[in-house]
């Protein structure tokens, strides 16, 4: 599923551009000037590639998973009795309680599910539609989502350090040519001020996202200012709830973009869907 939003494509193309630059600057203007007799310099072209790259592929993921879109009935439903009411919801089974019906998708959605205007489909558990991922954060892809901003945040405070050594520790040896001191500095600075914003909004975005997650609840939830799922989730622990985001793999695995054993059985909701087609 790709969202064709003009908006998110192109911040899917700052991202990357943002991302190569910081790449650009720290391998040829902070290490290769900085760092060229130590073997701190392969050392650090090692790991910063080796966030970059997780960072990327968590992006990937991020945008390319499915968020867990809410599939449509084969064929339309007869939705008189909602337009007229609703008594009838109270003749369903116990187990429909908390399912509800969008008219937009013309389908019935299971509890915690929402409808994005963007992806113009019910999504479900949705967190909100980020057009940094070009896609909705849903449960099937919060996990890839908050792994992008980790790395983001990673990179940032990683960048920023290796600005801050490469001047404390100037080589003597080093250029003094003033044409390639000024471009150094040029870069430098910009790659400060780039991984200060980036940094600040992803560690705001990410306490967000934690807060959101160990109170159970996402923004839309709380945007609309209740809880409408049971009150035993409230009980839950730290782990259990987190794992509910990131798979129930060893929590190391977290860390990693790749799939993880889901956390939910989707076979109950779709033999309900099933039933009301
Ligand atoms: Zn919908
Ligand atoms: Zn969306």
């Amino acid at each position: 599923m790709f969202v064709k939003d003009p908006y998110g494509i192109v911040c899917i193309f700052v991202t990357y551009i943002a991302v190569f630059y910081a790449d650009y600057v720290v391998i040829r203007w902070i290490i290769l000037h900085t760092m060229q007799d130590s073997l701190w310099g392969p050392f650090h072209v090692v790991s910063f590639n080796t966030v970059t790259l997780l960072l990327v592929m968590s992006h990937l993921k991020a945008i390319c998973s499915d968020p867990g879109v809410v599939p449509l009935p084969q064929t339309r439903m007869d939705f008189s009795d909602i337009h007229t009411g609703g008594s009838g919801a109270s003749d369903d089974c116990e187990e429909r309680d908390d399912w509800s019906v969008c008219t937009r998708c013309e389908t019935y959605r299971p509890p915690r599910a929402h409808h994005c205007r963007i992806c113009e489909r019910c999504i479900r558990r949705m967190d909100h539609h980020c057009p940094w991922i070009n896609n909705c954060v849903g449960e099937r892809n919060q996990k890839y989502f908050i792994q992008f901003l980790v790395y983001v945040g990673v990179l940032a405070i990683y960048a920023i350090s290796l600005v801050i050594i490469s001047w404390v520790t100037e080589c003597p040896e080093c250029s003094n040519d003033v044409t390639i001191k000024q471009s150094r500095i040029l870069h430098c600075v910009i790659l400060v001020l780039e991984s200060a914003l980036f940094g600040m909004f992803v560690i705001a975005i990410l306490v967000d996202q934690f807060q959101a997650i160990l109170g159970d609840e996402t923004a839309i939830e709380r945007l609309q200012g209740g809880h409408h799922h049971h009150q035993h989730h409230k009980s839950r622990r730290a782990l259990t709830l987190l794992s509910q985001v990131c798979g129930r793999s060893h929590p190391i695995l977290w860390l990693f973009p790749c799939h993880n054993p889901p956390r939910y059985s989707f076979r109950r909701e779709e033999r309900l869907i099933d039933h009301q087609v």
